[in-house]
């Protein structure tokens, strides 16, 4: 079909997710049509390289003809098992199965679900029932970090902690509280590790102690704050906040659904800090955005209780049509193949220098304030004035600005609208993508500070 015709049929008819209704209908739809590696091609034929990995998920990149062909078989064989009446299928056990193997040895028991949106739903309805089954139904108060994200369940998106999560959409809820963000660049003590640390461990303190520590249940917080911003804490930041969730006898809920499958390095940024979270929650990756597919991962702690928490026939009444599905699956086993026998896992740490690298050359640029990174995730903040730190006057609308030029260039990444470029190329990235990435960003820069507006800003 023709381009137009379809941009036409897309603001009549397609909803798009976290856009504005109208900015949407006013901009239409931009058509992508194929991929292949890191590349992508629109509907005009234009060639794009992805320094995204689309949604911080395609981390194998795109057009990986193994993946394709595990789906095609089990499309085949059995394209749907439930996990229903005691059923399931091989690939959603073997899955599960190696899990359990590569994730923090404290995690032993996995659900599988679409995203990760209700994967952290799963976790909070997981955590409500083991209080209650605990016989400690007190226990309803959420902890998250200011910036956070957790997805935009009904619930989950009183977690998520960016105003328009909550706008018209009636959140927080009151057992929903956040904290400040472990944020290096414009935290009061600076770049200090230490007290970024420390001020992070006293914040959790002091909001337990204000909501009495009987009345909370768990502190959710993401290693490396991804759609806040890239916000990366100081290295021992997440084993700190385990520590201080133990201490303070609340659970310890990880949010790995960006960080997780090699984005940050490991497989898991837990494994970097030996952290032992009660929960994981995990997506993206998971599968490459091949299909999709979310998981929480709980201890056997947690297993048991809610295993124990009602007489052995009283079901656990939390479940969904696609939970465990086995083309998700056999895809999920694939990808996992492909990060550590294929060598994904190891090009991405072997990468890393060429990613941070031209980040910080970035750093001279006259709009660069910080640059940022840990892994093959990274951003870049821009600033009107370095020294005071001083953002850009949202009415020149920046991240817009940078958006189109982008896409001009070829190059796709996410343009926050507080002035924060983020970054998450996949794990197949060679020295010449992050060469023409580079490049191509170089120019993107040069041309927004080259428009009047911004040049007087
Ligand atoms: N948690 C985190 C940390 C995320 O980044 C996201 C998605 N960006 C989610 C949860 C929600 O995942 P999904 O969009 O798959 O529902």
């Amino acid at each position: 079909m023709q381009t137009s015709d379809l941009v036409a049929l897309d603001r009549k008819h397609l909803i798009h997710p976290v856009a504005s209704f109208r900015e949407h209908e006013q901009a239409g739809v931009t058509i992508l049509q194929s991929g292949r590696g890191a590349y992508l091609s629109d509907h005009q034929g234009k060639e794009l390289l992805d320094a995204f990995s689309g949604l911080w998920c395609v981390n194998t990149g795109y057009g990986q003809e193994s993946i394709v062909r595990v789906a095609a078989e089990q499309m085949s064989r059995l394209p749907y098992a439930t996990g229903y009446f005691h059923f399931g299928s091989e690939p959603a056990i073997l899955l599960a199965e190696k899990l359990v193997e590569l994730s923090p040895a404290s995690l032993t028991h996995v659900y599988f679900t679409l995203g990760g949106s209700d994967a952290v739903d799963a976790a909070i309805r997981y955590i409500t029932h083991y209080y209650n089954s605990l016989g400690q139904p007190q226990k309803k108060q959420f902890i998250s970090l200011e910036r956070g994200y957790h997805g935009s369940s009904s619930v989950g998106a009183g977690l998520t902690a960016l105003p328009n999560f909550h706008f018209n959409f009636d959140l927080p809820l009151p057992t929903q509280n956040y904290i400040a963000s472990p944020y290096p660049y414009r935290s009061p003590v600076g770049h200090d590790d230490a007290a970024i640390i420390a001020g992070s461990v006293a914040a959790l303190r002091a909001k337990v102690a204000e909501l009495g520590a009987d009345n909370v249940a768990a502190f959710f917080c993401e290693p490396i704050q991804g759609s806040g911003g890239v916000i990366v804490p100081p290295f021992g930041w997440l084993k700190a906040m385990q520590k201080t969730c133990n201490e303070l006898g609340i659970l310890f809920v990880v949010d790995e659904v960006i960080t997780g499958f090699g984005r940050t390095g490991p497989l898991f940024a837990c494994l970097a800090e030996d952290v032992q979270p009660d929960l994981m929650t995990m997506a993206k990756g998971l599968t490459a955005g091949y299909a999709p597919m979310g998981a929480v991962m709980m201890s056997d702690r947690i297993y048991n209780t809610i295993a124990d928490g009602a007489a052995a026939h009283v079901v656990v009444g939390h479940g969904q049509t696609y939970s465990g599905h086995p083309v998700s699956a056999a895809i999920g086993l694939e990808v996992l193949r492909l990060y550590h026998e294929g060598g994904l896992l190891a090009n991405g740490v072997a990468q890393e220098p060429n990613f941070a690298g031209g980040l910080r050359d970035l750093l001279s640029h006259p709009l660069v304030g910080d640059a940022r990174s840990r892994g093959l995730l990274g951003a870049l903040e821009l600033v009107a004035d370095k020294d005071s730190k001083q953002r850009f006057a949202p009415e020149l609308k920046l991240h817009e600005r940078i958006a189109t030029a982008a896409y001009e260039q070829g190059l796709i990444f996410r343009a926050f609208g507080d002035n924060i470029l983020g970054f998450a190329p996949a794990l197949c990235y060679s020295s010449d993508d992050f060469a023409l990435m580079f490049s191509r960003l170089k120019q993107i820069l040069d041309t927004v500070l080259e428009q009047p507006e911004v040049r007087k800003a």
